[in-house]
């Protein structure tokens, strides 16, 4: 039984299990994919999110990976061009523009420094209800075990909306956002 269950181990999920672990909830963070893994993005964070590394503790990783700060911008229209630095935001000027394998894998291990438990490799297909709230998560390994994982922290159904109520539903928009949502949540009295 966890406190949280975080589907999702990337820049929201393993912050979000990093903090709440750091609090000394006991904290599940699934993700489908293993890491160091690579997603769609590019690699740009601006001072206001590289702030946010530094207040965790861990912008220094960043800059130990080897990635040069940037902190001067050129925008380009041809004929004409801005260059310039923009305004400090939180004491930080610089942005930087780590690869996603370098800050996702650093993320997920700062989570897991923090005392979060990670499960890789996991992918979460249903979620497990008490009445009107989410009690945990149904999913199933890469090689096929399945395993239900319970949360004490859970958020009533109709909280979410109705829309957000149902794994099933939300897989056809953004699942994974959903499913750590309701599963990541308020406490409960059913
Ligand atoms: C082309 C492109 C360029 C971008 N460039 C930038 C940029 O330069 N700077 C910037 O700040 N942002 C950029 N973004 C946006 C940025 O990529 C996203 O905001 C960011 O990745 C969101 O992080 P996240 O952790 O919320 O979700 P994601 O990075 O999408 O991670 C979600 C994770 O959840 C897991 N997951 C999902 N469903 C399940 C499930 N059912 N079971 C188990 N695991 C599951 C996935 O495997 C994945 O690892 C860009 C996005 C795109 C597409």
């Amino acid at each position: 039984m966890y406190d949280v269950i975080v589907v999702g181990a990337r820049c929201a999920g393993s912050p979000t299990a990093m903090l709440l672990a750091r609090k000394g909830h006991l904290v599940l963070l699934v993700d489908r994919a293993n890491f160091p893994s690579d997603t769609l993005s590019t690699h740009f964070i601006r001072p206001s999110g590289v702030a946010q590394l530094k207040r965790w503790g861990l912008l220094e990783r960043v800059i130990a990976s080897g990635c040069p700060p940037i902190s001067r911008f050129k925008l380009d229209w041809g004929q004409h061009s801005l260059v310039g630095t923009p305004p400090p935001r939180d004491g930080v000027a610089e942005s930087y523009a780590p690869r996603r394998t370098v800050l996702d894998k650093l993320l997920v291990d700062a989570a897991v420094a923090s005392g979060a438990e990670l499960r890789e490799g996991f992918a979460t297909h249903d979620l497990l209800w008490k009445c009107d709230r989410v009690t945990g998560i149904r999913g199933q390994t890469r090689h096929g075990s399945r395993c239900d994982s319970q949360s004490s922290l859970s958020r009533p159904a109709n909280q979410a909306g109705a829309e957000r109520s149902s794994f099933t539903h939300h897989k056809r928009e953004t699942g994974w956002l959903r499913a750590r949502r309701a599963a990541a949540a308020a406490p409960s009295s059913c």
